[in-house]
Order: C-alpha cells, then sequence, then structure tokens
C-alpha cells in the first residue's frame, strides 16, 4: 500500500487535523505529516514548536511520521517515494482552494494523487485561526485541541 503524506500549517494542530490522520492511517500503510514555513502566514508558533506538537500529538499512532520540508510539496512527496497527497475538505470554501491546489500540483506531478477526506460533522467548523481567535477573547478551546496544545495556546497568548 501507498505512503501517503499530510501535509499543513497545524498553527496549532487541531482534533480536525487529528481526526482526518487517523482516518488516513486506516487507508495507508504509512502517513507521514508534513508541515513547513509558511511566508504569507502569519504563524502564531515557530516551525520548531509546529513539529514538536505534531511530534506530541501522534505518539501512539501507528505508522505515522512527522517531518518538515522547505520549498515545494510535491519535491517532498517525491523525495521520500511517496504518490499520494491527503487533504481535508471542510466547506465550499475549502473546496475552491483545494481544488485549485490539486490540480497544479497534478500538472507538476502527474504521479501523485491528491486524496480528500471530508471532515466529521463534529469539526466542520473548527480551524486553527478560530481556535486561536477564542483563545485571545478568554474561551474554552479545551473541546477543539489536546490540552497540550490548549496549555501552549494559553502560554504563547501570555494567558497561561
Ligand atoms: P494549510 O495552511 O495547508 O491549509 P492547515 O493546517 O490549515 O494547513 O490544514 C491542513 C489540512 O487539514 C487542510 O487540507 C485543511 O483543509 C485540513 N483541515 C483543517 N482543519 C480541518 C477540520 N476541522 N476538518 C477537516 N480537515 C481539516
Amino acid at each position: 500500500m501507498a505512503t501517503a503524506v499530510y501535509p499543513g500549517t497545524f498553527d496549532p494542530v487541531t482534533h480536525g487535523h487529528l481526526d482526518i490522520l487517523r482516518r488516513a492511517t486506516q487507508v495507508f500503510s504509512h502517513v507521514v505529516v508534513a508541515t513547513t514555513e509558511v511566508p504569507q502566514k502569519q504563524c502564531l508558533f515557530t516551525l520548531e514548536e509546529r513539529l514538536a506538537q505534531l511530534l506530541q500529538a501522534v505518539e501512539g499512532l501507528p505508522n505515522v511520521e512527522v517531518q518538515s520540508f522547505s520549498g515545494m510539496l510535491v519535491d517532498f512527496v517525491r523525495s521520500i517515494g511517496a504518490s499520494v497527497i491527503i487533504r481535508g475538505l471542510r466547506e465550499t470554501t475549502d473546496f475552491e482552494y483545494e481544488f485549485q491546489m490539486a490540480l497544479m500540483n497534478k500538472r507538476i506531478a502527474p504521479e501523485i494523487e491528491t486524496v480528500f477526506f471530508v471532515t466529521a460533522l463534529d469539526y466542520l467548523y473548527l480551524s486553527s485561526s478560530l481556535v486561536t481567535d477564542i483563545a485571545l477573547r478568554g474561551g474554552d478551546i479545551s473541546a477543539f485541541v489536546p490540552t497540550f496544545v490548549e496549555d501552549a495556546i494559553m502560554q504563547k497568548l501570555g494567558k497561561g
């Protein structure tokens, strides 16, 4: 079975991401969660922090590895001998962006397939940026992220 790469910013990793990842491990024999610097986004956490959080979040998940990459995603996918990119879909707004990315990646690397997992209903409205926004306003984010991520967000926002 194929090795798949689940790329993302994961700033920070949420239960929505982890649900997609768990389901992906049931379909693919090996899943590499991959994160990267995102110059066009202002991230709450550094690449090193996001990597460390991902490593902790995937503890106990079989056949999952965490890596960071720089440059083009398709080059990274090729370099580790993977053939699938996994992405999650929430609503139609995700769809437009994801559709464009998938087609562009297909154009650049025709041998790589993008596979979409549709969000679980519970996580339909869950995004990293919304979690950070709720935390900033003093809301309870415990249902949306692992406890250690909640602690890291509070500390980062000076609310710990
Ligand atoms: P990116 O900046 O690459 O979009 P994200 O960390 O925001 O990185 O998301 C990584 C992937 O996970 C994307 O495909 C996104 O659509 C998906 N995703 C994020 N949150 C959820 C969620 N709640 N349910 C399903 N998929 C999600």
